[in-house]
């Protein structure tokens, strides 16, 4: 039976930041997936690398502050794989945040982010109006743009587990966690290969394509030990929990979906951020491969996660978002849309609107001497590493001394091949 220092469940953005950095750190470390990785969330979200401007107006500062240092870092190590782009924030006469909330929001934006090339902003003159992309000029008061940053989020999660792979950590996939038995001085775990991956009973490891780098086949049950169990399984963390024995307290958490589609229409000036004229509630207009992706609503979501899917409703209201801010696309129907995903972001259970939800990463353990278990919900793409980071801290007084390999935010990022 293999020992590891950390086995982390879940081949998300998370799961894949936390093999980093254990690996990083001079631990042995699995990452047990049971599909593909960003499979899950990790391939549905914006696929923004953001401060995230709105969390501004429910004064959640220090995750903007830490996400705006997050998107630096990015632009730093994985520049194959994040692009700054212009955001437009078109202001008409009646849109609800004015044009001095704007500058107010993105002057505390740019102090927070340090005042960096990345932090500017200001109004694009009207007589370059005509550059946006067809965007509807009748009533349009001002068009504020600033700076944020786009990424494939699902490339970006398979080059943060192949930097990972490079250290020396391990990957079984397709692999689904079954069970785990917490004792004293840490954890037995039992994951079963899928035929893909066959396995050993040893534990199989694969690379980040899925790929086995056995020649075996079947189905086979692997038991391992870790001092330290990584639930870091998106909306499905709360069933992972739930096959922990003796039982783990887990935190109360809503899921709340969110759908993008996809149009068949070329963005090139740069990303849109409107206020849906129905409820207000703000939009991005995308470009995406070729095509415009446009997203995201926010549906309360009781169902199984693996059953997701968009919602006749949320295309329509989707739709009626671009409908009313680009003119030439006023007659958009259903069957123009190209592609559709729905993602479900895990919140802090509570009565208020999701709009209006803390968004920072929740860390949970069995115990705070020498925690056992660490569960990872909600939290954003772009805090991957910084909720990693937070993540070895609190799993330090379980680990042995090991000699570190490398620091995270040295770690260049490659597109994965
Ligand atoms: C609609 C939407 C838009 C978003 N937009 C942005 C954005 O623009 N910018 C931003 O910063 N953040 C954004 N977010 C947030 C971000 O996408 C998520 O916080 C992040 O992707 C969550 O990653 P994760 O690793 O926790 O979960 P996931 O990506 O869901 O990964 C969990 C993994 O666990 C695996 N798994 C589940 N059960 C098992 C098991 N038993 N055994 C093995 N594996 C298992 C699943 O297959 C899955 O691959 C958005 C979220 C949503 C929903």
């Amino acid at each position: 039976m293999k020992d590891y220092d950390v086995i982390i469940i879940g081949g998300g953005i998370h799961g894949a930041g936390v093999l980093q950095a254990a690996a990083a750190a001079g631990h042995s470390a699995l990452l047990i997936e049971r599909g593909a990785l960003a499979g899950g969330t990790s391939s549905r979200s914006s696929k923004l690398i953001h401060g995230g401007l709105r969390y501004l107006e429910s004064g959640q500062f220090s995750l903007v502050r830490e996400s705006l240092h997050e998107r630096a870092v990015h632009l730093r190590i994985a520049a194959e794989l994040v692009e700054l782009k212009p955001f437009f924030i078109p202001v008409y006469e009646d849109t609800r945040r004015r044009p001095w909330q704007l500058r107010l929001g993105l002057s505390m934006y740019a102090l927070l982010g340090g005042f960096g090339a990345a932090t500017r902003f200001g109004t694009v003159p009207r007589a370059q109006w005509s550059h946006l992309d067809g965007l509807k000029t009748q009533g349009l008061d001002a068009v504020v743009r600033y700076y944020d940053a786009q990424t494939d989020d699902a490339l970006l999660t398979r080059a943060v587990v192949q930097s990972a792979l490079e250290l020396g950590a391990e990957l079984a996939m397709p692999a689904a966690f079954s069970r785990a038995v917490l004792r004293e001085d840490g954890v037995a775990v039992t994951y079963r290969t899928t035929d893909a991956a066959g396995g050993t009973g040893t534990g199989s490891t694969t690379d980040i394509t899925g790929t086995p780098d056995s020649a075996s086949t079947g189905c086979t049950i692997v038991e391992c030990n870790a001092r330290v169990l990584v639930n870091a399984a998106g909306p499905w963390a709360m069933q992972v929990a739930r096959v922990v024995e003796p039982a783990i307290a887990v935190p109360e958490v809503d899921l709340v979906q969110g759908t993008h589609i996809a149009i068949p229409f070329a963005l090139t000036a740069g990303i849109y951020y409107v206020e849906s004229p129905t409820d207000g509630r703000a939009v991005f207009v995308m470009p995406w491969k070729g095509a415009t992706l446009i997203g995201t609503t926010e549906t309360p979501y009781h169902g199984d996660p693996d059953d997701v899917h968009p919602l006749p409703e949320e295309e329509e209201y989707l739709l009626s978002v671009v409908r009313h801010y680009f003119p030439a696309l006023a007659n958009l129907t259903r069957d123009d849309i190209t592609a559709r995903f729905a993602g479900l972001r895990v919140l802090p259970a509570a009565s208020q609107a999701a709009f209006d939800r803390s968004r920072e990463t929740i860390i949970t353990t069995d115990r705070d001497a020498g925690p056992r278990v660490l569960g990872i919900y909600g939290g954003k793409l772009t805090g991957w590493r910084a909720a990693a980071a937070h993540v070895m801290e609190r799993m330090r007084p379980s680990l042995p001394f090991r000699p570190r390999r490398a620091a995270t935010d040295g770690l260049i990022l490659r597109r994965p091949v």
